[in-house]
């Protein structure tokens, strides 16, 4: 972890992924506290009209569009703003390397690990949201947060909320994720069998990106979770619990050995974990609604189910594994997602390819960088035949 800022500077900040859900709340955030921020750059893929609307708005220095097909688009529409325009992958790795103390990485899918990668190396306060970089290259991930002392403040809001009441050094007995289990909780796998794209992007608490609506949906996202769950808190796999808690107001927990339980609660609202880590250490106002107890007047837990969710007993298997296992996983899954989202698969065939992609590359040791990269390649391939 690295010093708390200043609190009377304004916070210069990039947003990594600012034309998706997780960018549009940041936006939302930093749109209403204009004194607190000024805005480095910000990043999409390919939607440049929409990432032009944004840089203007929050009078951002730089926008870049990964897609290099893009880049025209965003040049004229951002002509006459004075805001420098960039396209393709390596210009959204540059606007990392921007020199903004804080960086929200909300990029979809692996291809955010460069970006984030190259802010961590400049020791920024990095807002982590986009999961699939730990689930890809986690212990590698980690290693260069400590070697180059930047600060990864988590974003999901489950590690958001562990990450609030977690006292660093104190004996912890296990971390407790809470699940909203998905739009197809109380569906059997018959009906799963018939899942269209747009039941499985229909949560029923959190609006989100389809990809990580999806993921929400198989449960993979929970699996996903665990594993990052193990990276950003030193945790074993046996450690970390998962719960079912159908109205998401308990973020998740953290149980002590002294048998004390702390935990984070708050409204299914995206705004109230990203404006933790926008204004961390200290506090900000969000326009989010209080929580009213006495109209929630229940909470309720149960496990989840191996049976109907294998993505649990998959994900479990590869933090167990280590090495590579994690990387296959993850390439796979967001292959077979895509798929799922444009009708070639069906549902449950998401969890079949990533359990045969699995088994086709046994896990290995990664050293290198490179190698995860490499691996991944590789698991997108065998993944996309499938
Ligand atoms: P969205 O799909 O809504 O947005 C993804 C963003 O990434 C967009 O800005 C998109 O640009 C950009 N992007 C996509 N592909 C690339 C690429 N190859 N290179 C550069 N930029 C790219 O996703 P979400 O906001 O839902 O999720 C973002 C991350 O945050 C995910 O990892 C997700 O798991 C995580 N997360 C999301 C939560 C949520 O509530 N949505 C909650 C917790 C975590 P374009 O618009 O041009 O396609």
């Amino acid at each position: 972890m690295t010093s708390a800022p200043s609190a009377d500077a304004p916070r210069s900040v990039t947003i990594l992924g600012a034309t998706g859900s997780v960018g549009a709340s940041t936006v939302d955030l930093i749109t209403r506290s204009p004194e607190r921020f000024t805005v480095e750059a910000v990043t999409a893929n390919k939607d440049a009209e929409r990432l032009a609307a944004i840089a203007r708005q929050l009078g951002a220095r730089t926008a870049a569009v990964a897609d290099e097909a893009a880049y025209p688009a965003l040049k004229a529409a951002l002509s006459g703003s004075g805001i420098e325009a960039a396209g393709g992958a390596e210009a959204v790795v540059e606007a990392a390397a921007r020199p903004a103390e804080w960086v929200m990485g909300a990029i979809v899918g692996a291809a955010g690990l460069r970006p984030i990668l190259t802010a961590i190396r400049r020791g920024a306060m990095v807002a982590f949201a986009n999961k699939e970089c730990l689930v890809c290259a986690g212990e590698l991930m980690m290693a260069e947060v400590r070697q180059h002392g930047a600060t990864l403040l988590p974003v999901d809001s489950e590690h958001n909320a562990i990450f609030q009441v977690f006292q660093p050094g104190a004996k912890v007995r296990r971390l407790i994720l809470t699940a909203s289990g998905g739009p197809f909780r109380e569906w059997s796998r018959e009906q799963m069998a018939a899942a269209t794209p747009a039941q499985a992007v229909a949560h029923p608490n959190w609006s989100m990106g389809a990809k990580i609506s999806v993921d929400s949906a198989t449960l993979m996202n929970k699996g996903l979770e665990l594993i990052e769950a193990s990276h950003l808190f030193a945790m074993p796999e046996d450690q970390i619990e998962i719960v079912v808690h159908p109205q998401s107001v308990i973020h998740s927990l953290v149980d002590y050995a002294d048998g004390s339980v702390l935990a984070q609660l708050g409204v299914p609202d995206m705004r109230v974990p990203i404006a933790y880590t926008l204004a961390w250490p200290e506090r900000m106002e969000t326009p989010c609604a209080a929580l009213d107890l006495a109209k929630i007047a229940r909470l309720d837990f149960r496990q989840p189910d191996p049976e109907r969710f294998p993505a649990l007993r998959l994900t479990r298997e590869c933090l167990r594994q280590g090495g590579s296992a994690a990387t296959v996983l993850n390439a796979a899954n967001e292959v077979a997602v895509a798929a799922f989202l444009e009708g070639r698969i069906g549902f449950l065939d998401i969890e079949r390819i990533v359990e045969a992609t699995l088994a086709m590359i046994p896990a290995q040791a990664v050293a290198t960088l490179d190698e995860v990269f490499a691996i991944d390649a590789e698991a997108r391939r065998h993944a996309a035949a499938l």
